[in-house]
C-alpha cells in the first residue's frame, strides 16, 4: 500500500505535498509555468494553467516525482566515461578527494574559496564563455538569484553561500536564447533536475558544459533572511546580506550573518549576528522546505565536482575556512591539481572516511532519519521514492528527535509568517509562537546525552539500493 502511495507521486502531487524546490526546470516545458514565493517564504512551481500534456512533460524533469531516475542512475550514465572513477558508497562515483583553498578567492569564499577559483579558471582559460552563479537580484521579489558572470573579477562578489531559495527558471531560458558553454552552480537537487533536463533537451546538454556542486545539508526559504535581520536588531530590511562573513581570528564554524540597513536619516549601517548566537537553526531545522526532509543526496552527486566545507577537527580552528572537493570530472580533477603545481591552490588528498565524516550531521538525517520519516509520513500521505527504505529500526532517542524536528520545521514557518503578518518589528511574536517546541527540543537534548550519551550512526549512512 505504502509503496502504492509512493509510485503515484507525480509533478502535481510534488507542489501540492510540499515536495518542490522551486528549481524551475519545469518551466522550461510551458511558457504558463511560473516558479513565485508563497506564503512561507519558498520558491514553489505553479502549473495550474498547463495543460495535462504539458504537465506529462515535465514529469521526466522534476526532482521529486515519481517517474526521476534516482542519482545513482543519473551519475553512472553522467560519467560513464571516467576511467578513474569509484563508487563510494556513502558519497556516490568519485575520481579525487581533496581538502585545500585557493590563496586568491578563499577571501570572498564561504569556506576554501574552491568553487570561486575553478570558476575563474573556466572563463580564463576559455572552456567556458560564461558561467551561472548566485548572488544579489535585480528582480523586486527576489533578493538573491542565479545571475550570468563572463569575467573573474566579477566572481568576487558572488562567493560565499546564499541560504536562500533561487531559481534556475530564468537562467534556463537565458541559455536557450545565449548559445555558449556555460558553467553553473547548484545544490544537489538543482544538478539532478539539470541531468534529467539534459537527457531530453539536447541544446542544454550542449550548453551546460559544467555542473559545480554545492553540498547541502538543508535550504532555507527567504524568512530565514528575515528572521537574521530582525536578529541583528535592525527594523527595516536589509539592502544587502551576506550569510557567511568570516571572522577569521575564531573557529571557521563561527561565521556571521551581516547586512547593510538603511536608517531613518538615510544612511547606511552594517549590523551583524553570530552564527554561535543561532546556531542550532541547522540542527533544529528553522526555515527548511518540506523537500529537504525528503532528499537523500548529500554531495550533489550528479554534478562535476562537489564541494563542502571541511568540518574535521583539523581544518575547523581556522577562520579562513577550508573546503573539501569530491571531483567527478577528470578534466576538473586536472585542473586543480595543475592550480596546485602553479602555488594558486593549497590542496591535500584526504580520505573518502574524512568526507563522509565532516558531513555526519547532514548524513544522520538524511540517511537514518529520511528512513524513519519515509515510515512515518508515508503512513499518512505520498512521498517521494528515495535511496533508502522505510524503516523504525533505530532507537526511540533518534526517532522522537525526528519527530521534534519536524514539528520545529512546520512550526517555524508558521510562526514567522505570523510575525510578518502582525506587522510588528522584532521577532517577539514569533518567539513566542516558538518557545514551547523549541524548549522541548533543548530539554530533549540534555536528556537524551544525560541518557543515551552519544550515538554513532555511521554504519546507517550507506544507501539500501
Ligand atoms: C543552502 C546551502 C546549504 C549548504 N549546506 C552545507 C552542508 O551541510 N555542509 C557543507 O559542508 N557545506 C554546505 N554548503 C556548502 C558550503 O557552504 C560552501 O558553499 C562550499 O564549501 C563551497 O565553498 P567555497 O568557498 O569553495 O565556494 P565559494 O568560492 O564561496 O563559491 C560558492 C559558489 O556557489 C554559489 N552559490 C552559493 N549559494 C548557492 C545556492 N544556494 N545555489 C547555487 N549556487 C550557490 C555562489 O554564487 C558561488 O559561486 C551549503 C551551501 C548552501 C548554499
Ligand atoms: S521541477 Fe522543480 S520547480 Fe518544477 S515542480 Fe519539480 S521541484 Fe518544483
Ligand atoms: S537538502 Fe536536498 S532538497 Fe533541500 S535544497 Fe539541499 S539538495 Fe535540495
Amino acid at each position: 500500500m505504502r509503496q502504492q502511495k509512493m509510485l503515484s507521486l507525480g509533478i502535481r502531487e510534488v507542489i501540492s505535498e510540499g515536495f518542490c524546490i522551486g528549481c524551475g526546470t519545469c518551466t522550461l516545458k510551458s511558457d504558463m509555468a511560473k516558479i513565485s514565493f508563497n506564503r512561507s517564504g519558498e520558491l514553489v512551481a505553479d502549473i495550474q494553467a498547463c495543460s495535462d500534456a504539458e504537465v506529462a512533460s515535465m514529469e521526466v524533469v522534476c526532482p521529486f516525482a515519481a517517474a526521476a531516475p534516482n542519482e545513482t542512475v543519473l551519475a553512472k550514465v553522467a560519467f560513464q566515461h571516467e576511467e578513474n572513477a569509484k563508487l563510494g558508497q556513502e558519497i556516490g562515483v568519485f575520481t579525487g578527494l581533496y581538502a585545500g583553498y585557493s590563496n586568491i578567492y578563499r577571501k570572498w569564499g564561504s569556506s576554501g574559496g574552491i568553487v570561486g577559483w575553478l570558476l575563474s579558471q573556466l572563463l580564463i582559460t576559455g572552456r567556458v564563455d560564461k558561467v551561472i552563479v548566485v548572488g544579489k537580484s535585480d528582480d523586486d521579489q527576489r533578493f538573491f538569484d542565479f545571475k550570468i558572470v563572463d569575467n573573474a573579477e566579477e566572481l568576487k562578489a558572488t562567493g560565499t553561500s546564499f541560504y536562500y531559495p533561487v531559481s534556475y527558471d530564468k537562467v534556463l531560458q537565458y541559455i536557450i536564447d545565449n548559445p555558449g558553454r556555460y558553467a553553473i552552480t547548484g545544490v544537489p537537487c538543482f544538478h539532478k533536475a539539470l541531468r534529467q533536463l539534459k537527457a531530453v533537451n539536447p541544446l542544454i546538454a550542449e550548453r551546460v558544459v559544467y555542473q559545480v556542486g554545492i553540498v547541502c545539508g538543508q535550504m532555507k526559504s527567504a524568512f530565514y533572511l528575515d528572521y537574521l535581520s530582525r536578529k541583528t536588531g535592525a527594523d527595516s530590511p536589509p539592502v544587502t546580506a551576506c550569510f557567511r562573513r568570516k571572522d577569521e581570528t575564531a573557529r571557521a564554524d563561527d561565521y556571521l550573518f551581516e547586512g547593510s540597513f538603511r536608517t531613518a536619516s538615510g544612511e547606511f549601517e552594517m549590523r551583524s549576528v553570530r552564527n554561535r548566537e543561532i546556531g542550532a537553526n541547522w540542527a533544529m531545522g528553522l526555515f527548511k522546505p518540506r523537500a529537504c526532509d525528503f532528499c537523500d543526496d548529500v554531495f550533489a552527486e550528479t554534478a562535476d565536482i562537489a564541494v563542502m566545507d571541511a568540518w574535521l577537527d583539523q581544518y575547523v580552528h581556522d577562520g579562513k575556512g577550508t573546503s573539501l572537493v569530491v571531483t567527478r570530472s577528470s578534466v576538473l580533477q586536472a585542473m586543480l591539481e595543475n592550480g596546485k603545481l602553479a602555488g594558486e591552490l593549497e590542496l591535500a588528498a584526504v580520505s573518502e572516511n574524512d568526507v563522509v565524516d565532516s558531513q555526519r550531521g547532514g548524513l544522520n538525517h538524511r540517511r537514518v532519519g529520511l528512513r524513519y520519516r519515509l515510515l512515518l509520513d508515508g503512513r499518512k500521505s505520498l512521498v517521494p521514492v528515495k535511496r533508502v527504505q522505510p524503516s523504525n529500526r533505530i532507537d526511540v532517542w533518534f526517532r522522537l528527535e525526528q519527530r521534534i524536528r519536524s514539528a520545529i520545521r512546520e512550526k517555524s514557518r508558521l510562526a514567522m509568517r505570523k510575525q510578518l503578518d502582525s506587522g510588528l518589528g522584532g521577532l517577539r511574536v514569533y518567539e513566542s509562537e516558538m518557545s514551547r517546541v523549541l524548549g522541548l527540543f533543548k530539554w530533549f537534548g540534555r536528556v537524551r546525552s544525560r541518557v543515551a550519551g552519544r550515538r554513532d550512526y555511521k554504519p546507517q549512512f550507506k544507501l539500501d539500493i
